[in-house]
């Protein structure tokens, strides 16, 4: 007799214990295929029209399934590029100008109040994201990853950048502050999400290498793209994180910057003034 367990072939073989509890890898693997298979079809079944055109005022082109070019029936090709970057297929991101004025007003007013009790939750959350996100992974090894997987290795990234939490913070407050300022804002959830995740992405986004080689100094200069359903992952994660600060908190931080910079505005003016004084 021979000895050991009886061969078992690898199809047949369950990849957990059975009766522990543990959901199947394979498993959820398997629903995932056979509900986006679903989807799939149901969306290629939906009646269109050759002639339909994208959605968006003033466009006119045709919709991706109307070019026989996809699935999308309301976006043309042009538009579901930029909704996949901006996180709404007409209004852009906002600049770096506008959202660094904001996040250092929000900086100072976090330092000042650091003991408050939803901004030590909130830093601490960030801080969990931070310690769950497993080992440091390369930018230009991030292909083959899920996008849920390249979202949490962003959290990683910053950890490994040595990004204060802190400042994590004050960019997806900044960002809830721009648009609760902008009169024309894009108010759907998941453009929050795609703008907090951008201004996340931008603190470190790279990753970069240099070798000397016989013919010269060779550099790898490597960013992930800051576009797709990554965002959407990262922009989730920090607005769980920080949404009770933003319930709590955010008329004050408002009021304490548009106060801060009125005060800056009256003291420039002043020294103006005085200078002219001096002058005349
Ligand atoms: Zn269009």
């Amino acid at each position: 007799m021979w000895g050991g367990a009886p061969h078992t072939p690898l199809s047949y073989r369950h990849p957990v214990p059975p009766h522990t509890g543990a959901v199947s890898p394979i498993m959820v693997n398997y629903d995932t295929r056979r509900r986006r298979a679903r989807n799939v079809a149901m969306r290629a079944a939906l009646p269109f029209r050759p002639d339909d055109r994208c959605v968006v005022f003033g466009c006119g082109s045709l919709t991706r399934k109307a070019a026989s070019k996809g699935l999308d029936g309301r976006l043309c090709r042009r538009h579901a590029d930029y909704h996949s970057r901006h996180g709404s297929p007409y209004k852009g991101s906002y600049g770096a100008g506008i959202i660094n004025r904001y996040r250092d007003a929000v900086l100072a007013w976090l330092e000042a109040n650091s003991t408050d009790v939803w901004v030590v939750d909130a830093i601490g959350r960030v801080q969990g994201l931070y310690a769950r996100s497993g080992p440091f992974v390369e930018a230009y090894r991030l292909r083959g990853l899920s996008p849920r997987e390249r979202a949490t290795k962003l959290w990683a990234r910053l950890r490994r950048c040595e990004i204060d939490p802190k400042v994590v913070v004050a960019s997806a407050l900044a960002v809830e502050l721009v648009i609760s300022n902008d009169y024309q804002a894009v108010r759907t959830t998941e453009y929050r999400k795609v703008q907090v995740a951008k201004v996340v992405h931008r603190l470190a986004s790279g990753s970069h290498r240099k070798w000397n080689t016989e013919g010269g100094l060779v550099e790898l200069h490597k960013y992930p793209q800051s576009r797709g359903q990554v965002l959407r992952f990262v922009g989730a994660d920090l607005v769980l994180a920080t949404e009770l600060l933003v319930d709590a908190r955010l008329s004050t931080v408002n009021a304490a910057i548009a106060t801060a910079a009125v005060k800056s505005l009256s003291r420039r003016v002043a020294r103006r003034r005085s200078c002219e004084k001096e002058l005349a």
